[in-house]
């Protein structure tokens, strides 16, 4: 039995197991170019469009437009309808979250690209957020909420200070202050189990219209709950994500049962395009290693690395990575652990010019001079610019006072 959608034009098969209304196609609440209604949607479209202005200037925003283009072209794979109605802005925030604003603002987070292995698991957690957006539940939650001033107390107290930082000169203080209003703005609306599920349905549906792999959504779920148990301390450090997005056991058998009922019907299936999600985000990868060893989270760490070199994703660049972790790790003392790291990423084709470095400090910690010299030397060969060239200079004069 086949249910044909109106609104898509998707054809879905009917497992015995799933019932009608659960795979029943959702159509979106509203139109293209669709304008605000007076009242309680034009009020939300206002702040909306104060808070676009915050995240659009912030010096949080990761200015890189090759991968906000991809981004924005992946929606458009999933809505091309809509696709002019939506703006994307990648946040560096190295955490794993996405957000939309009733106005069609998007936010994608650092930390997401960190956490998804291809394009189709990225695509079904934008899928996701497009299914809040098209079924308007921000909306729906604002005119659900009983005492709506506090609501907007709450919105328009965290867009005033943000806006009023907004005005932006930059330093550390206020881009933190910038950060955490960014983080509000995209958690004042914290949907409740039937917004989620809805969004996921509706996520599904768009990514298998789309010719991407329905099954990718449970993925990354899993991965955010395997990644959660190698932290080493799962209930204090749940994923931000998470805190937003309840039951990820039970939504993630619901995810498999919808994915594995749900089969395109002719549909040419669009080529794969997995392969390309790496070449694309290797742009902004480097950031994201950085601010997530900067979280001083390693259990975390290494297993979202660990994963990236199974990928096959820059070898030289992981390791030195992997590397750092273990060097912090071990607090000031000579760790054999970073410097395997480090050696297996100077082996690889890419090594950064940093792990030449780092393994030139080890052996000058050992005091096993000729191999620091040689080390230190690699170093400023790769990176004849290097800021720090003053310093590695005296290091080799030292060496040199050892014979
Ligand atoms: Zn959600």
């Amino acid at each position: 039995m086949t249910i044909h959608g109106a609104v898509f034009g998707v054809a879905f098969t009917l497992a015995a197991a799933a019932s009608a209304t659960e795979l029943t196609p959702l159509a979106p609440k509203f139109g293209p170019h669709h304008s605000p209604a007076v009242g309680t949607e034009a009020g939300l479209w206002m702040v909306s469009k104060q808070s676009e202005e915050v995240i659009q200037t912030s010096p949080r925003r990761l200015r890189d437009p090759h991968v906000e283009a991809y981004l924005h072209e992946v929606i458009c794979r999933l809505t091309p309808d809509y696709c002019g109605d939506i703006r994307v802005y990648l946040v560096r925030m190295p955490y794993f979250n996405a957000s939309m604003l009733p106005n069609g603002v998007m936010q994608v987070w650092s930390g997401l690209l960190l956490r998804v292995e291809n394009e189709d698991q990225l695509a079904s957690v934008l899928g996701h957020e497009l299914g809040h957006f098209l079924r308007q539940h921000s909306l729906e939650q604002f005119e659900s909420v009983k005492n709506k001033a506090t609501l907007i107390t709450i919105f328009t107290l965290g867009l005033g200070g943000a806006v009023a930082a907004g005005g932006i000169s930059s330093g550390v203080a206020q881009s933190a202050s910038v950060s955490s209003k960014i983080a509000m703005i995209g958690s004042v609306m914290a949907y409740g189990r039937g917004h989620e599920s809805e969004a996921d349905r509706f996520g599904l549906q768009l990514i298998a219209k789309a010719g991407y792999d329905p099954l990718a959504a449970a993925r990354v779920w899993q991965n955010i709950l395997d990644e959660d148990a190698a932290s080493g301390d799962p209930k204090k450090s749940r994923s931000a994500f998470l805190a937003s997005h309840p039951s990820p056991e039970n939504r993630i058998a619901d995810l498999r049962r919808a994915s594995a009922a749900l089969t395109t019907q002719g549909e040419k299936k669009a080529p794969s395009v997995s392969g390309r999600y790496y070449a694309v985000v290797a742009r902004v990868l480097p950031t994201c290693f950085l601010d997530e060893v900067n979280l001083n989270q390693p259990g975390r760490s290494e297993f979202l690395f660990k994963r990236l070199l199974a990928a096959g994703f820059a070898p030289g660049l992981v390791n030195f990575y992997l590397g750092e972790i273990e060097r912090r790790r071990s607090a000031g003392k000579l760790s054999d652990s970073a410097r395997a790291y480090y050696e297996a990423s100077v082996a690889e084709h890419d090594p950064p010019a940093d792990s030449y470095r780092e393994l030139g400090l080890w052996h000058l910690k050992a005091k096993q001079w000729d191999l620091a010299r040689a080390r230190l030397q690699e170093y400023l060969a790769a990176a004849p610019q290097a800021n720090d060239r003053k310093m590695v200079d005296y290091y080799l004069q030292l060496v040199e006072s050892h014979p």
